[in-house]
């Protein structure tokens, strides 16, 4: 069989570690992004040019026999003219609703998924009708554009409404607003699936996440402590979204768990950094499943033997033989500069049960000097021993 070769728009860590996991395929692949020094171009041939330049987007559906995505916000428009020459997986419906905060509520609703109470933006006067609907505190975000916490404000008075003006109020002409009800959840998850060119449907074991500064800095799998009844409703909440998008590759949905009930945050049409722990400990992973199912090959055991945990690496790495030396664990440098508040890589730490991860992160904690970082995920892990 000739090796298929996959182009991926976005040439970012999630293109490195698709490349990575697709070379046993045997597939090869051409990345295209509009920045000269996107990480992936270590691994494959880059493309750099603007997501609007349709010329470069042609030779790209051209040379390759699939194309997906390492970035959500490649313009849906862009993504649909590419599908009319070349399959494009996950469709560009999926990109197109994940795109914007207030379409992905309406399909929230429409599955019967619950979402924090809400109100569409556009004005400042549409601002203290909203801080009247939603109440404080309450988290103002850009419909469009924002990751890892950018684009967003909290307002925990009235009085911060000003200020949330001025720091949104720019993008609020662009793009939008919504304001949300800020959720004192119990816990964050996320349900990571893939859905074969078939209609396959498979989930990972639940991830339970903490972010930092709305940047996502631990995930630990399988999530503990979660009723057969909230796991069950989180992956057919899941599936229902992948059967009405007739999703094509992995997708990810993160979830509060809020008194018991399940709310909708968001969800990404693509591998997610809460899925990163599957490469080493899962049985496939989600990059390896993701390239299968474009691929239309038959997908992997989504099975996981023991515990993971996942570290992410912001603004700088920490020393590498350092952390080698002491931690039984697995390393990812992703090749990017050093900046605050940019993901530069990440580690995974497995292990056969909840107490050894323990001792594992507890070592790690202490060499590196993150015991702050890790406490959450500690005292979850000595719960769960207690229990
Ligand atoms: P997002 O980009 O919307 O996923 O937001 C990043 C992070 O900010 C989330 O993972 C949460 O930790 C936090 N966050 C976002 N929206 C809310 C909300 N409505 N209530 C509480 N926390 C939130």
């Amino acid at each position: 069989m000739k090796a298929p070769v996959v182009g991926i728009l976005g040439g970012g860590q999630l293109a490195r570690m698709l490349i990575l996991a697709g070379t046993p395929l045997g597939a090869r692949f051409q990345v295209l992004d509009s920045c000269s020094d996107a990480c992936a171009g270590a691994l494959a041939p880059l493309e750099v040019a603007d997501w609007q330049d349709r010329d470069a987007l042609q030779r790209l559906a051209r040379a390759v026999d699939v194309i997906t995505f390492d970035f959500e916000n490649v313009p849906a428009d862009a993504a649909e003219a590419i599908a009319a020459s070349v399959p494009v997986f996950p469709q560009p419906n999926a990109l197109a609703i994940a795109q914007d905060r207030l379409a992905e509520k309406a399909l929230f609703a429409e599955i019967g998924l619950a979402t924090p109470t809400f109100s569409a933006v556009s004005s400042r006067a549409e601002l203290d009708t909203a801080l009247q609907n939603v109440g404080v505190p309450a988290i103002l975000k850009t419909r469009r554009l924002g990751y890892d916490g950018k684009g967003q404000f909290r307002l925990y008075s009235l009085a911060d409404a000003d200020r949330a003006w001025a720091a949104l109020s720019s993008q609020a002409a662009e793009y939008g607003l919504i304001l949300e009800a800020l959720v004192a959840f119990e816990s964050e998850i996320s349900v990571l699936a893939v859905r074969g060119r078939d209609g396959e449907f498979r989930t990972w074991p639940l991830t339970r996440n903490w972010h930092t500064d709305g940047v996502l800095s631990l995930s630990l799998a399988p999530a503990p402590g979660l009723s057969a009844e909230i796991e069950a409703a989180a992956v057919e909440h899941t599936r229902a979204l992948a059967e009405r998008l007739e999703y094509v590759g992995v997708l990810a949905l993160e979830l509060f768990l809020d008194q018991g009930c399940l709310l909708g945050n968001e969800m990404a049409p693509r591998v997610h950094n809460s899925g990163h722990w599957s490469i080493e400990g899962a049985h496939c992973s989600q990059f390896e499943n993701h390239l299968r199912a474009v691929l239309g090959l038959p997908l992997g055991d989504t099975g996981q033997s023991g515990q993971a945990c996942m570290l992410n690496w912001i603004g700088s790495l920490p020393d590498m033989a350092t952390f080698l030396r002491e931690a039984d664990a697995h390393w990812h440098d992703y090749g990017k500069s050093s900046r605050p508040g940019r993901k530069v890589g990440h580690a995974t730490i497995c292990a056969s049960d909840p107490s050894s991860l323990r001792v594992r992160l507890q070592r790690i904690g202490r060499t590196l000097g993150r015991e702050a970082q890790l406490a959450p995920v500690l005292t979850v892990l000595a719960q769960t021993e207690a229990c």
